[in-house]
């Protein structure tokens, strides 16, 4: 089934503001919530999911201007899994986002945190993503127009693998909290002017994971994680611009209580070109050619970015500053949409050195030109 465009989930439009999207996901968030559907619950939830993710990615500045670019399948061929982190789900433990949504977190907690009904405490004991992280590439001109594949080191958490991340020794597990019997909360029972009161504390034994672990594993000290260094290849799509970004999905730091990994963010800068600059898909440069060629015409050679050249004529009578365009030799557009051209800018060279000869030539074609003949030797030209 094809993705619907995130900004009509929401009944936005494409410029809406933050406080726009936060109005309309706040809404239909309550329309669908499942609890809010008992006769329906499956078709609501999946209602409520879709809305989520699309608020997930356009609430984020950096997802959103992604979207903007590659649309709902997200962009082809960059590391493959889902485009901005559809399915994964960023509910109110993981994502800051909800502080100021007061009864939203709660419907999140709700739904997501497994315990109906209960109260921010229960939180901790859910699925969170793991940490998303950014790396900060550098790749040349000739890179970024032909595609290419590199390798990065990144440093991030990793699942133990001695104890696979449940952070005891082999053969042993942890064991469930006897305090709060698992659940990671403690209810407490207070006598107040209004009668009892009750209200749920974070469990201090477990620290509200509902898990203790008696004998930890001695290569994470029981944390579950252990920092790596990780090579890992990333894939640059030709045509891709200086602070575009490539997600790779689930390559950040490892999520908790069965929580999705975090991405890693690939901020790729794009370095200058002594010869060409970029503008959208097109290349531009300078091209210098002699004044002779651009009094007479000339055949002259453009050199193209791929490192070939492309022969041009250039008519007669070209005046400095003259723009050409040779057809299809600029930037690949990454949603492989055309191709964008090569726009070259002619710079007439006046010469700096003449001899005897040429000085007597260009003083012989001045005067059949009417023109007014250098007066002195180091004169016009010198
Ligand atoms: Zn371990
Ligand atoms: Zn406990």
């Amino acid at each position: 089934m094809a993705k619907r465009d995130y900004y009509e989930v929401l009944g936005v439009s494409k410029n809406a503001t933050d406080d726009e999207l936060k109005k309309a996901y706040r809404k239909l968030a309550k329309q669908y919530h499942p609890d809010a559907n008992p006769d329906n619950k499956a078709e609501a939830e999946a209602k409520f999911k879709e809305v989520n993710e699309a608020y997930e990615t356009l609430s984020n500045p950096q997802k959103r201007q992604m979207y903007d670019q590659f649309g709902p399948e997200g962009p082809q061929g960059f590391g493959g899994g889902n485009p901005y982190g559809n399915g994964t789900y960023t509910y109110s433990t993981g994502f800051d986002g909800f502080g100021d949504f007061g009864d939203l977190g709660d419907i999140f907690s709700s739904f997501f945190g497994g315990g109906f009904g209960g109260r921010s405490a229960n939180r901790q004991n859910g699925p969170r993503k793991g940490a998303d992280l950014q790396y900060d590439l550098e790749i040349s001109f000739e890179e970024s127009f032909l595609g290419t594949e590199r390798y990065v080191t990144i440093n991030r958490r990793e699942t133990c693998s001695t104890c696979h991340g449940e952070g005891t020794k082999p053969g042993t597990h942890p064991e469930t909290c006897t305090v709060c019997h698992g659940t990671g909360q403690i209810k407490q029972v207070q006598t107040t002017i209004l009668g009892q009161m009750q209200t749920m504390r974070t469990c201090t034994n477990c620290h509200g994971t509902g898990k203790v672990i008696k004998e930890p594993c001695e290569t994470c000290k029981g944390k579950g994680t252990v920092r790596n260094q990780v090579r890992l290849s990333v894939k640059i799509p030709a045509g891709v611009d200086d602070n575009q970004t490539i997600v790779l999905r689930g390559e950040g730091e490892p999520g908790e209580n069965g929580g999705a990994k975090g991405d890693l963010y690939i901020a790729v800068h794009v370095k200058r070109h002594r010869l060409y600059t970029r503008k959208g898909n097109n290349v531009l440069c300078d091209i210098p050619i002699t004044f002779t060629q651009a009094t007479l015409g000339a055949k002259i050679k453009v050199p193209l970015v791929d490192g070939t050249e492309e022969i041009y004529t250039i008519p007669d009578a070209t005046q400095t500053g003259t723009k050409f365009v040779v057809k299809g030799k600029g930037f690949k557009s990454l949603n492989n949409m055309g191709q964008g051209d090569l726009i070259f800018t002619v710079q007439v060279q006046v010469p700096k050195k003449l001899s005897q000869e040429q000085r007597e030539l260009l003083v012989k074609l001045a005067q059949t030109m009417n023109e007014q003949p250098p007066i002195k030797k180091k004169g016009i030209f010198g």
